[in-house]
């Protein structure tokens, strides 16, 4: 049988750090020898990635199963199905996707007219992709599928904390890859920052933002771009006009809990409107039940908490707040069993120890506000979410939206974005640099090389008698 708790990091075989830079050496020679220039040897590798992937669907999701207690129904929805949705939008849109473009505008200018130019994808080279446990198949495998379809060779460094979904990783991406395409490297800070030494084309890291400053340093040091797929205090506003507090309450929650609470969308807590915060409380309560029973440490589908280090983080920064606490569960907090209750907290203020950092965890703080003008001034005196849900009449729901910024916004629902594979998904300021997903994963891995062609035969009095000195006389 599976079971979750502290994990045995032993079980997952780190990269001995003097291989590291052998590692990446051999990728760079094989993107040199040209052979991911081939848009079918593209498509090739990512057709066996999905055979890999399918053929290993039972070993990721007891992978994922063994690190974060995550049932295969959740991991399926929120992680593989993804994964399997993407390689098959690129299969099917990547000959179209990497066509070059021509923009119209771009011959308007008499001088342009007998140019021809066209705007080329073309790889960057060698990446680093670094990923994070909460989501641990999902979060690297959909930008190695845009990397890869634009043509670059990847180094994947998958987070040591989830290591049988990494071990699970590297053993499928052994098996059904080019090892000239693509290779893992496994390890913690030690192999990470051995890992940063080495100069890469492109940089995509998700994760906190201390390790995302360390990253952005590397890519500066190499002139190279950055990604950052960071986190935040996501809010969800539950406004006086909001329609139905019932699935309100449902889908507050549902993103509160799911993988218990450790997802960068999160909500991370909640602005109420006073003239409703009585009705809507029960039900929160409710919608707890409703999806884990009465005593959720007994359910199938509620998570643990990754380690002990995090759980105490989040018993330290429960202990320290001066809100109170709404009965939710019976169950006591687990140390032992990594598990940590559905809580809510009442009566919180903008500087309590809940609203410092982003949760990332079971506990719901919740602000009362009065006013709309109040709700979104407490929102814009942060910093910038990953993700911003506002339940509310569309008059007030637009307020909040064009008010505010966020990586993203959902009206009347949370986390749903993610569901929308063919939109960007990224932060804003503190919340991340770029974007990905879908079309825009090809993007932020490629260069977009204007090619112009000119014609040499064309008599030039015109244009290169004018452009080039002497322009005495010229000025007109
Ligand atoms: P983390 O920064 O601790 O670790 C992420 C990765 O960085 C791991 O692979 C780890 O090995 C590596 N790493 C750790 N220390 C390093 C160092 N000194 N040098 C180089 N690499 C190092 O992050 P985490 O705890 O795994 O993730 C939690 C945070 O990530 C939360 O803030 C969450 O919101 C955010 N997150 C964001 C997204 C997103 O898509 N925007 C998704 C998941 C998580």
């Amino acid at each position: 049988t599976l079971v979750s708790g502290e994990l045995d990091k032993s079980e997952l075989r780190y990269t001995p750090v003097e291989a590291i830079s052998g590692t990446v050496s051999a990728l760079r020679e094989s993107f040199a020898r040209g052979t991911m220039r081939d848009i079918s040897f593209r498509k090739q590798q990512l057709r066996a990635l999905l055979k890999g992937l399918r053929e290993d669907k039972k070993a990721l999701l007891d992978a994922l199963y063994h690190d974060l207690h995550k049932s295969h129904a959740e991991s399926l929805y929120a992680e593989y199905d993804s994964v399997e949705y993407e390689i098959g939008q690129y299969l099917d849109n990547l000959d179209k996707w990497v066509k070059p473009s021509h923009n119209p505008l771009a011959s308007v200018q008499p001088a342009l007219l007998l140019s021809k130019s066209e705007v080329r994808k073309e790889p960057l080279g060698v990446v680093v992709i670094i990923g994070a446990w909460n989501y641990p198949l999902r979060l690297v495998m959909l930008p190695t599928i845009g990397a890869i379809a634009a043509g670059n060779t990847v180094v994947l460094k998958p987070s040591e904390l989830a290591p049988h979904t990494a071990q699970a990783l590297q053993n499928m991406i052994t098996r059904c890859m080019d090892s000239s395409v693509i290779r893992v490297v496994q390890g913690g800070v030690k192999e990470s920052t051995e890992l940063l030494k080495e100069k890469f084309d492109h940089y995509f890291y998700t994760g906190s933002g201390s390790v995302g400053r360390i990253v952005a340093r590397a890519a500066a040091d190499n002139l190279a771009g950055v990604t950052l797929e960071l986190g935040g205090k996501s809010p969800a506003i539950v406004h006086a006009d909001v329609s139905d507090l019932v699935p309100t309450a449902f889908r507050i929650m549902w993103s509160k809990l799911a993988n218990s609470g450790q997802t960068c969308v999160a909500t991370d807590y909640l602005l109420i409107h006073r003239s409703i915060k009585d009705k809507l409380v029960p039900l929160l309560v409710e919608a707890v039940a409703g999806m884990y029973g009465k005593s959720p440490k007994e359910s199938p589908d509620y998570g643990r908490i990754i380690n002990a280090r995090h759980w105490n983080r989040l018993m330290d920064a429960l202990n320290a707040t001066e809100g109170t606490q709404i009965a939710v569960t019976d169950d006591l907090p687990d140390e032992g069993d990594l598990y940590f209750p559905p809580t809510i907290v009442d009566g919180v203020r903008p500087g309590d120890s809940l609203m410092k950092d982003e949760l990332f965890g079971p506990i719901l703080p919740i602000i009362t506000y009065d006013t709309l003008e109040e709700a979104i001034s407490l929102v814009n005196s942060r910093d910038q979410p990953l993700a911003l849900y506002v339940f509310a009449k569309s008059d007030s729901a637009e307020a909040v939206v064009t008010r505010t910024r966020s990586g993203s916004a959902t009206v009347n629902d949370t986390m749903f974005i993610l569901a929308s594979m063919s939109n960007p998904f990224g932060g804003v300021g503190p919340s991340g640099v770029g974007r990905y997903q879908g079309k825009h994963t090809l993007d932020t891995f490629s260069h977009h090389r204007h090619v112009m062609k000119r014609p040499i035969w064309f008599p030039t009095p015109g244009v290169d008698t004018i452009r080039g000195p002497p322009f005495a006389g010229k000025e007109n």
